[in-house]
């Protein structure tokens, strides 16, 4: 990060630092052509004109607390969506990583080595961490799960871990346990799309949309195309965020120059809506609509074991958050970022359940209770898009092929 800091100065670039983009500006032709946001610390506002626009606001966590994911709140694609820009894959959105409950810490790989148990000391069958995550999740709904690193662990592999991944052992430090020797109660923390695999469409190997001026880079794009209904992490995610970030980059930079003079010409206008401006006469209380955003993607029963029962008494309940919002006053400028950042959970959730709907089979991480297998007839992404009224659609076949090819 350090390095690309350095590298971007040197280039001349001007960096906005805790200062999130709130909104997109378009051009008379619904063309993209800046953006426009808000300072944390000073609630001043910003713009910025240009030629073209990337988002790269990675994906949506939802405000669970995982690790590194308390900024990814989706609202790169509440933005895109408002400008017309539709998504892929985002039933692929229901990614839990295993924490120990009284951290944040959702690094898995170890629990390669862990044997995992009820409160009495007896091992749950079943459960694991690669294959067996359904069966912790099953038995978290009812009681508690433990955990520990026991499982043919040397000294020399111990020392190992601990040196390649010091961060994983921060929290047992602190609280004083041995992961190794002792059991530790864990949870699965949702990570929604970050580890998931759906997000705006990529319409060619340039990295654009299908909206003119706007480019999607890392975990903001879908990762379908590389990974496709399931990531457990791993290399390609970064690798993807590198690479499409580097294309999208280019493509996008290309394209702002051969607007030529034009670009500065034109007369541009914000699109940003819920969570932003409303004539309602209600207030907005973002972290009500949070809380209840969560109270229906956070539950295994819902999110993780779906159901078309589950997914749609979700989607009326989140159908109502939306109106909530839609139909609300424009906040004052210090709620603001937290305003859009809960209009930005209550769209993506909802994408997300009726893409689940849609999908009326289990593939990659979407699991369906009611339909536990996979079924060759929809090997197919399923599309979706639109703000208050949500559509989703299987992707044209002949698309496909050449998506193949990114
Ligand atoms: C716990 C964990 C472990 C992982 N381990 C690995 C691994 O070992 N290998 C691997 O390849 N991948 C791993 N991944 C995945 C990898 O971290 C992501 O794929 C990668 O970080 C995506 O990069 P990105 O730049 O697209 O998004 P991010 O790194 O998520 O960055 C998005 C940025 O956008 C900012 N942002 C959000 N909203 C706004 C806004 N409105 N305005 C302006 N900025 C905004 C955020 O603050 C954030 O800085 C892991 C992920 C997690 C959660």
């Amino acid at each position: 990060m350090r390095f690309m800091r350095r590298k971007i100065k040197q280039a001349g670039v001007k960096i906005l630092d805790h200062s999130p983009a709130l909104e997109l500006l378009v051009d008379a032709e619904g063309v993209v052509a800046g953006a426009r946001g808000i300072n944390r610390q000073s609630e001043q506002r910003w713009t910025v004109k240009a030629g073209a626009v990337v988002i790269a606001t990675g994906g949506c966590a939802f405000l669970s607390k995982a690790l590194g994911c308390n900024v990814l709140t989706g609202d790169g694609l509440l933005m895109a969506a408002e400008v017309g820009a539709d998504f892929s894959g985002m039933e692929f959105s229901n990614a839990y990583a295993i924490s120990p409950s009284f951290s944040s810490v959702t690094k898995t790989r170890y629990y390669d080595w862990a044997s995992f148990t009820y409160e009495d000391g007896t091992v749950i069958e079943g459960a694991g961490s690669k294959h067996g995550r359904s069966v912790i999740a099953k038995t978290l709904l009812t009681q508690p799960v433990y955990a520990r690193l026991d499982q043919g662990v040397d000294e020399e592999t111990k020392a190992w871990m601990r040196a390649s991944q010091p961060n994983f052992f921060v929290v047992f430090d602190r609280a004083g346990i041995d992961p190794f020797t002792q059991r530790f109660p864990i949870t699965l923390r949702l990570e929604g799309t970050v580890r998931g695999t759906g997000g705006i469409r990529i319409a060619d190997h340039t990295c654009a949309t299908t909206v003119a001026g706007l480019y999607a880079a890392g975990d903001a794009a879908t990762r379908e195309l590389i990974c496709g209904g399931f990531t457990g992490g791993g290399s390609h995610n970064a690798a993807w965020a590198m690479s499409s970030g580097y294309w999208s980059g280019e493509s996008a930079a290309t394209y702002a120059l051969s607007l030529g003079d034009k670009a500065a010409q034109r007369s541009l206008h914000p699109v940003g809506e819920a969570g932003l401006q409303g004539a309602g006469n209600h207030p907005l209380s973002p972290n009500e609509a949070i809380a209840a955003t969560q109270a229906e993607v956070f539950p295994y029963d819902r999110n993780l074991f779906r159901t078309t029962a589950g997914l749609s008494e979700s989607l009326n309940r989140l159908d109502h958050i939306w109106q909530e919002i839609r139909n609300s006053q424009t906040p004052a400028d210090s709620l603001v970022v937290r305003a859009r950042e809960a209009a930005a959970m209550v769209a993506t959730a909802r994408w997300m359940y009726n893409s689940g709907l849609q999908r009326q089979e289990t593939r990659g991480m979407h699991k369906r209770v009611d339909y536990p297998q996979q079924d060759p007839n929809q090997k197919y992404r399923l599309l979706s898009g639109g703000l208050d009224t949500i559509w989703v659609k299987p992707e044209p076949a002949v698309a496909n092929r050449e998506l193949v090819s990114v």
